[in-house]
């Protein structure tokens, strides 16, 4: 069945032709290259590798930054690649989004030249496979707290401690670690091949299975000078990183909210139970009109969003709230999706039920639903609930 993309307020018409030529670039990658296998992949707990060079050719790592190889196209044009990428598996867009905005980014933004020469090149073209190790198995919501720490030996750093949740983390060729250097946070570019350096696949999720998932080791784990991010410290390199990467996941979570909703209607269209389509029904349509509904509203947040950051206005509460509002969303759409789907929704046959449990780990990583609630309450009250 073909995809048509929910587009009920013709917001395509606020795009520019070179923003609608990326995200049609990208839908059909997604309709001939990623759904034929995902189903396969995700059942396997395995990741597609054989996309990243087909990622890397059409320049959809760290798109929006500039020159390194990098495409430079406008932020609105990223959130399209993630929409679409998205609507194909939340765990390929989180691969992209830790190369691009994780990785490249802080490279881009904090390396030194010779840090930018010898990475984001490489990156861009999905040679180089990076992933970002900030969450610790004591310390999520709060990284601030980290233990990971470095401190200086002759010629470098030595590196201790544990990094958990890490995607990408055993296929990374470099992880970006933050660690406290005489106890303030800084990231250190390490090479995996690194001797101290271990990483180990957590196995047996239920959620974003198609994307890999590790543990980091830090063993005594030692690297030049030349590792360290020189342009940032403190909990602003990590947080800064994170805007970027959740600005993405504003856009995927509706990606992956059309793709559901796309599916529920077409079934509920051929559904045929008492004598009629299901779509006939007043209670099946009251559930396809919240989605449409909701999907639309998500879809103008992000076109906001991308205006607000290409102006160099966007405000980090901005995409707390935009985060959590279209997460939230995507993973009510998924579960309604998979309702309207009766048995079938509950088959690998059908992308709802995929989308509804990756959206879990959406929903949690890159700050949780409820930590983003207390980021936006802080800004609105100017009183902190929590040690931000
Ligand atoms: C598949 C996957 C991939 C990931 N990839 C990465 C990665 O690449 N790099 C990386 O560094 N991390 C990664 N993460 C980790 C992710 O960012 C963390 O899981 C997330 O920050 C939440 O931390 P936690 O799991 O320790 O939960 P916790 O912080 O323990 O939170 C548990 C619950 O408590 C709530 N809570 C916590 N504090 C408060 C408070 N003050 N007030 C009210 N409620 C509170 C939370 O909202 C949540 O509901 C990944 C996670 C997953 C699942």
């Amino acid at each position: 069945m073909a995809y048509a993309a929910l587009d009920y307020f013709a917001i395509d018409e606020l795009f520019t032709h070179e923003e609608r030529l990326i995200r049609d670039t990208v839908r059909e990658l997604v309709t001939t290259r990623i759904l034929p296998g995902i189903g396969k992949h995700w059942s396997a707990g395995t990741f597609p590798h054989e996309l990243v060079p087909v990622f890397g050719e059409l320049g959809l790592l760290g798109p929006s930054l500039t020159g390194y190889g990098c495409a430079g196209i406008s932020p609105t044009g990223y959130g399209l690649i993630c929409q679409e990428l998205e609507r194909g598996d939340s765990g390929i867009r989180s691969f992209c989004s830790v190369q691009g905005s994780l990785v490249m980014y802080p490279i881009w933004a904090y390396g030194s030249e010779a840090q930018k020469q010898r990475y984001l090149p490489g990156m861009a073209a999905g040679k180089i496979i990076g992933c970002f190790g900030l969450t610790e198995p004591d310390f999520g919501s709060n990284p601030s707290g980290m233990l990971t720490t470095a401190t200086r030996v002759p010629g470098g750093y030595r590196l201790r401690g544990t990094k958990r949740w890490i995607t990408n983390g055993s296929v990374a060729q470099v992880a970006l670690v933050w660690a406290k250097l005489e106890g303030k946070v800084h990231g250190f570019l390490v090479p995996t091949t690194t001797p101290g350096f271990t990483a180990t696949d957590i196995h047996g999720k239920w959620s974003l299975r198609a994307s890999v998932t590790s543990e980091l080791h830090l063993d005594e784990c030692e690297v030049g000078e030349d590792a360290l991010l020189p342009g940032v410290s403190g909990m602003r390199g990590p947080l800064s990183c994170l805007s970027q990467a959740r600005f993405g996941i504003c856009y995927g979570a509706v990606g992956a909210a059309m793709s559901c909703y796309d599916e529920a209607l077409s079934y509920a269209k051929d559904r045929v139970q008492f004598s009629k389509p299901i779509a006939g029904y007043q209670l099946v349509q009251q559930k396809l009109v919240d989605m449409v509904q909701e999907i639309t509203k998500a879809q103008l947040l992000c076109l906001r969003l991308g205006r607000l950051k290409e102006a160099d206005k966007l405000q980090p509460g901005q995409v707390s709230l935009t985060k959590r509002n279209n997460v939230a969303m995507a993973r009510d759409i998924a579960r309604d999706a998979r309702d309207i789907l009766g048995a079938n929704g509950v088959t690998d046959e059908y992308q709802c039920g995929r989308h509804m449990l990756n959206l879990e780990s959406v929903y949690t990583y890159e700050g949780t639903h409820d930590i983003h609630t207390l980021v936006v309450g802080q800004d609105v009250t100017g009183m902190a609930a929590f040690d931000s």
